[in-house]
């Protein structure tokens, strides 16, 4: 018996759909590059619950024909190529005519659309692929299209989508990709009936401020300066901002012909180019657009990829670097960079480095009972042994006490306490950072932090995508200490901070929050947690250069050993570390 048989549409359709429409953000992509390779002037975009059970995009497009309303849900059919060829002069964001055939038959469509020419529109409804409904109706011109009960016949899409604050930051981020590079399409995104964003057309140094900033005061984009480069290769035009102005959280954004694109190497480029400038582990923001010939990228990306593959990347990294330079004024001060010979300055391969998240380590060897020593008698009992890197061999010897062992700072980094098994030494601003989140964990998740009152409260300002990710996390920076507080859509006051960070400027702190939440994909309440304590941590701890007294040291040093796990910070860095009479005496 044969046992080999087709499958049926519907059910090839939602196994594709399984690739191209993840979540309700790829679905609004999908929908909302439809409109704009339409032709369309302005876009509407109305949202219910996260996209859950809305998602609708209003466009004044071209239109469809009565015949082509019901060609377009049907799988591999587009109006935008016709032949292989193509696909290599291709200036449209569609074209495999998958997205819709995968939207109905994940979800309950309803769609109504006319072209100038016609009389009248076409109403379709289409639910799981089967067509419902098909007739004539008054419509305006152009296309509407509502998607409802997104994942209404796939349980398993809709169990892994994540919580309505962060499927919503992804629709936000998302729509982002896309309206920054139309400033001459007007767009309005509605989210539960209220107007999260209402872009009108202007230039896209005005479209960054509307998304970014606030239209009214033009401060983002002033801390920008222009970028601007033609040559035979590639077109590169955008902002970087100016290196007194980054933060530590910055906005990166490249896009190729129109297209977002994600791209590390050129990330790298844009990053040597201002070495030397940033203050440590600050980033710049900048919003760059690349103009190519479409044959010299790849097209055939996947649609929920957004990497690109260039011809000659090597090429365009020196001419990105050297723009960029050039826009930051440095370009006098760099060695002059000669586009015929190809890796005349040092230039690194492209590596896709993977982002890791920070660990807490436990220690299995810690044992709290262990009698070998004592640091002060009246305190837990510790060996210092369990303070040693395990790569030193501890020696059967009696642990001094440190009480009355020399003790002193170096560098005004580093607390060196003379040991019998050697010198050991101690990051003074880790160890106080690893004991300070210990502190702001246990906050968090049993007691609560002690707040001090802001004399002049601050406003800190939001991109919509923040607003939702501060409301999600606003519990538990109230629990921690902050006071804040919604002025505006776009702000919020701080009228309080948490005590141990009275002697900083909170904007930069919060920041600094929001962007490690983000950056971490921290999207459970443990995680974000981790990174709010790690973040204050950082920020609270007693900076390098500090001089810290005797008493001062001895009290860190007592606070740290106390922890349970005191050798590595909880982003997985050395705090101690021991140079072994063994290892000074063969220095000698
Ligand atoms: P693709 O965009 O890859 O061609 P889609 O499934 O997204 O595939 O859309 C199929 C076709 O439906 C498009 O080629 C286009 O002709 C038509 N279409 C979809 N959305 C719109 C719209 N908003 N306005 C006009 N035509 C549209
Ligand atoms: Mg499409």
């Amino acid at each position: 018996m044969d046992i080999i048989h087709l499958l049926p549409d519907s059910v090839a359709n939602q196994i594709a759909a399984g690739e191209v429409i993840q979540r309700p953000a790829s679905c609004l992509k999908e929908l909302v590059e439809n409109s704009l390779d339409a032709g369309a002037t302005r876009v509407q975009v109305i949202v219910r619950d996260a996209g859950r059970t809305l998602l609708q995009v209003i466009d004044d497009g071209m239109g469809m024909s009565e015949m082509d309303a019901r060609l377009a849900f049907e799988r591999h059919a587009t109006s935008k190529i016709r032949e292989a060829q193509d696909l290599f002069s291709l200036r449209t964001m569609g074209f495999r005519g998958e997205a819709l055939a995968s939207i109905c038959a994940v979800a309950q469509v309803e769609m109504t659309t006319r072209r100038k020419e016609d009389e009248t529109g076409t109403l379709i409804e289409i639910h799981g692929s089967d067509v419902v409904r098909q007739e004539p109706c008054a419509c305006p011109v152009g296309t509407n299209i509502k998607v409802s009960n997104l994942f209404f016949n796939v349980p398993v899409r809709r169990k892994f989508l994540k919580t309505d604050q962060t499927e919503l930051r992804n629709l936000l981020n998302e729509f982002y990709h896309i309206v920054l590079v139309y400033p001459k399409v007007s767009f309005t995104f509605v989210h539960n009936d209220e107007i999260l964003l209402e872009l009108p057309v202007g230039t896209e140094k005005q479209r960054i401020e509307a998304v970014f900033g606030n239209p009214k005061k033009n401060v983002y984009t002033s801390a920008f300066v222009e970028v601007k480069t033609e040559t035979e290769m590639v077109g590169i035009r955008g902002f970087v901002i100016k290196p007194e102005n980054a933060t530590r959280k910055a906005e990166q954004y490249f896009f190729v012909n129109g297209r977002y694109m994600r791209h590390p190497y050129f990330q790298k480029a844009v990053q040597t180019a201002y070495s030397g400038m940033l203050t440590a582990d600050y980033q710049p923001s900048y919003f760059i657009c690349f103009d190519i010939e479409p044959e010299a990228i790849d097209v055939n990306i996947h649609p929920t990829k957004t990497e690109i593959k260039f011809a000659d990347e090597q090429t365009i990294f020196q001419i990105l670097m050297a723009s960029v330079r050039e826009a930051l004024g440095k370009f006098t001060l760099a060695p002059t960079i000669d586009f015929d010979t190809p890796n005349n300055i040092d230039i690194p391969l492209p590596v896709d480095a993977p982002v890791s998240r920070p660990q807490v380590t436990v220690d299995p060897t810690y044992n709290p009972f262990h009698t070998r020593g004592t640091i002060y008698p009246d305190r837990p009992q510790k060996n210092w042994e369990s303070l040693y890197e395990p790569f030193s061999t501890p020696q059967e010897t009696e642990i001094p006490n440190i009480e009355h062992t020399p003790i002193w700072q170096y560098g005004g980094k580093y607390i060196f306490v003379s040991t019998e098994e050697g010198l050991l030494m101690v990051n003074q601003h880790r160890a106080h950072a690893a004991v300070l989140y210990a502190q702001f964990m246990e906050q968090l998740t049993q007691t609560r932090g002690a707040m001090q009152q802001l004399l002049f409260p601050e406003v800190l300002l939001l991109a919509q995508d923040e607003m939702v990710l501060i409301g999600q996390l606003l519990p538990d920076l109230k629990t921690i200490g902050f006071d804040l507080e919604q002025l505006s859509p776009d702000s919020y006051s701080i009228q309080g901070v948490p005590a141990q960070l009275a002697q900083q400027s909170p904007i930069p702190v919060l920041q600094h929050i929001l962007a490690q939440v983000r950056e971490r994909g921290a999207d459970t309440q443990r995680e974000w947690r981790e990174q709010i304590a790690l973040t204050l941590a950082q920020n609270a701890a007693i900076p390098y250069g500090k001089n810290l007294s005797e008493i001062e040291m001895r009290d860190l040093l007592t606070r740290l050993v106390a922890l349970p796990q005191y050798r590595r910070t909880a982003d997985g860095k050395t705090i101690v570390s021991l140079l072994t009479d063994d290892e000074l005496n063969k220095r000698f």
